[in-house]
C-alpha cells in the first residue's frame, strides 16, 4: 500500500487486526512456531530430518552446484536426512557462493518470486544472494514468536530505529508512521542530543509501546537520558535489540536507565539461523524450526561440550531460491547445552557469539554516532566491489577505500555517493579511495571502520570489548 494511502486510511487499518494484513501463510505459520517451541528434542529432530531431506534433495534436483557436488561424493538425498548424513557434506562460505553465484541459483525461477539481497558478512567483502521474495510470512512468525517471550503482541505500537531514511515531518521531526502495524519509524541517522530529546519527548505519546533498535542506538539513547537528566519515557514495555552484539555492560546500562528488559536476537540475512533468548536466560536459543545449525570446532568437528567455542554453521530452511548447505557464517560462539535450564525449551543454546556484527561507528561533524549497521547497504550500492572500508581521522570526514572488482567503473562510485547521501547529508562526507588490498584485524574485531578518532573527541563512546 502506498504511504499516502496507508496516511489517508490511518483510522481505518488501526481497527483492522495487523494479522489480517499479514494473510493467512502468517497467521498458520504463527501458530505451528508458537507451538513448535516447545517440542521435545526428539520431536524438533524428527521435524529437522525432514526438512534437511527436503532442501537437499531440492538442491540436488534444481542447482548445477549442489548436482555437481552430491554426484562427486555419491550422494543420494533420498527421504530424511540427519545430521550425520548432513556432515558428509564439505562447509562451503563466502568465497564458494561468490564463485558459483549462478550455479547455486534454482532452475524455474522467475524474476517475480526472488529478492535480491547482498549482506556485507565477514571480512569486509559484500556478498550477493538470491532470496524467496515469499519468505516473510515464515520468518516474521518467527520473529514475532520470540519478542512474545518479553510481552510483545501483534499490533502493540514499536518505536523503530533501523536505518531507515526518515524525512522530518511538517514540525521537523524525524517521524513516520505505519499505521498498519503501528510502527512508528524515526531517524537513526540523526542522533544529535537535540533529536534524541524530540524522538524520547514523541515515544512518551504513543502509550504502551516496544523498541527495535539496533544495540547502539538504543545504548545512545541511555547515555543521553544519564547525561542530560531528560526522562526516561515510562510507557516503553521492552526493548528489541538485533543485528549487532548486545555488550553486557551496555544490556544492564539500558535495561536500568528504561527500567524494562532488553532481548536479543541473532539471526542474518542470508536466513540460515535465527537463535533468540527467552522469558529468563539471555542466552540464544537456536529454533531447530527456521534452520540446521552446527556449531563447529577449526577441525570442523561438531561441538557438544558446554564452555567450548565454534563456528556458526548453518543450513537453511527458507531459501529455496539458492539453498545455502553447510554455510560457514564466520560468527563464534559458546556452546551451552542442547535445554535451556530456566526456561525448559530444547533447543541449542549458545552464549556470547562474536563476529562480523561488532558494532562498529562513524562519527559525525558534531560528534555523534552513525552505526555502520544502519550504513549496511542490502542493493546493489557495493556491487562492484570485493572489499572496502571506512577510515576516519576526523569527525564529519571519512575516506571509503575500495578494492574494486573487475567491472568496477566510475558509474560505480558515483552511485555509492548517490546511495548513501540521503543517509549521511550533511552529517558525514566522504571521498572513495581505490586501493589494492585492505589488511584485516583480528577476527570479530572492527572490520568495516578504521575508526581513528580518539575516543574523548566523541559524544559517542561505544563500551565494552573494542
Ligand atoms: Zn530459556
Amino acid at each position: 500500500m502506498p504511504p499516502w494511502l496507508k496516511q489517508g486510511l490511518a483510522g481505518a487499518c488501526e481497527s483492522v487486526p495487523p494479522q489480517w494484513f499479514l494473510g493467512r501463510g502468517y497467521r498458520t505459520n504463527h501458530g505451528f512456531i508458537r507451538d513448535a517451541q516447545w517440542w521435545s528434542a526428539e520431536r524438533a529432530r524428527a521435524y529437522q530430518s525432514g526438512r534437511l531431506g527436503k532442501i537437499l534433495r531440492h538442491a540436488y534436483c534444481q542447482t548445477e552446484f549442489y548436482r555437481r557436488m552430491f554426484d562427486a561424493l555419491g550422494f543420494q538425498p533420498n527421504g530424511d536426512c540427519s545430521m550425520e548424513d548432513l556432515r558428509r557434506l564439505p562447509l562451503i562460505d563466502k568465497h564458494v557462493v561468490i564463485n558459483n553465484l549462478d550455479d547455486m541459483c534454482s532452475r524455474g525461477y522467475f524474476s517475480r518470486g526472488v529478492d535480491y539481497g547482498t549482506t556485507a558478512g565477514t571480512s569486509g567483502m559484500p556478498l550477493q544472494f538470491y532470496i524467496n521474495a515469499d519468505r516473510s510470512a515464515v520468518e516474521y512468525s518467527h520473529l514475532v514468536v520470540s519478542w512474545e517471550r518479553i510481552g510483545y503482541k501483534l499490533g502493540v505500537p514499536m518505536a523503530v530505529l533501523r536505518g531507515r531514511v526518515v524525512p522530518p515531518d511538517r514540525h521537523g521531526l524525524r517521524h513516520q508512521y505505519d499505521p498498519v502495524f503501528r510502527h512508528h519509524y524515526y531517524s537513526s541517522f540523526h542522533m544529535s542530543d537535540d533529536d534524541m530529546a524530540r524522538y524520547l519527548a514523541h515515544m512518551a505519546t504513543i502509550g504502551p509501546c516496544f523498541l527495535h533498535v539496533y544495540p547502539s542506538s538504543v545504548a545512545a539513547f541511555a547515555r543521553f537520558v544519564r547525561r542530560s537528566g531528560h526522562p526516561a519515557p515510562g510507557n516503553i514495555q521492552g526493548i528489541i535489540a538485533e543485528s549487532e552484539i548486545v555488550y553486557p555492560e551496555q544490556r544492564r546500562m539500558v535495561e536500568e536507565t528504561f527500567g524494562c528488559r532488553c532481548f536479543s536476537c541473532y539471526g542474518h540475512s542470508e536466513k540460515l539461523v535465527l537463535a533468540v533468548e527467552c522469558e529468563q536466560s539471555t542466552d540464544y536459543h537456536v529454533w531447530p524450526t527456521y534452520g540446521c545449525c552446527e556449531l563447529l570446532d577449526d577441525d570442523g568437528r561438531p561441538i557438544t561440550t558446554p564452555g567450548q567455542r565454534g563456528e556458526i554453521v548453518g543450513t537453511g530452511f527458507i531459501n529455496t531460491v539458492m539453498p545455502f548447505v553447510r554455510y560457514r557464517t564466520g560468527d563464534y560462539a559458546t556452546y551451552v547445552g542442547s535445554r535451556c535450564e530456566a526456561c525448559g525449551r530444547e533447543h541449542v543454546v549458545l552464549r556470547d557469539i562474536q563476529g562480523h556484527r561488532t558494532q562498529e561507528m562513524l562519527i559525525a561533524a558534531d560528534g555523534s554516532g552513525i552505526p555502520w549497521t544502519a550504513l549496511n547497504m542490502h542493493d546493489d550500492t557495493f556491487l562492484h566491489v570485493r572489499q572496502f572500508q571506512f577510515f576516519q581521522d576526523t569527525p564529519g570526514k571519512a575516506v571509503l577505500r575500495i578494492v574494486p572488482a573487475a567491472q568496477f567503473g566510475a558509474g560505480d562510485a558515483e552511485r555509492i555517493q548517490r546511495n548513501l547521501h540521503p543517509k549521511l547529508e550533511d552529517r558525514l562526507t566522504f571521498t572513495i579511495q581505490l586501493v589494492e588490498t585492505i589488511l584485516l584485524p583480528a577476527r570479530g574485531k572492527a572490520i568495516y571502520v578504521d575508526q581513528r578518532i580518539p575516543p574523548g573527541d566523541r559524544n559517542e563512546v561505544t563500551p565494552g570489548r573494542r
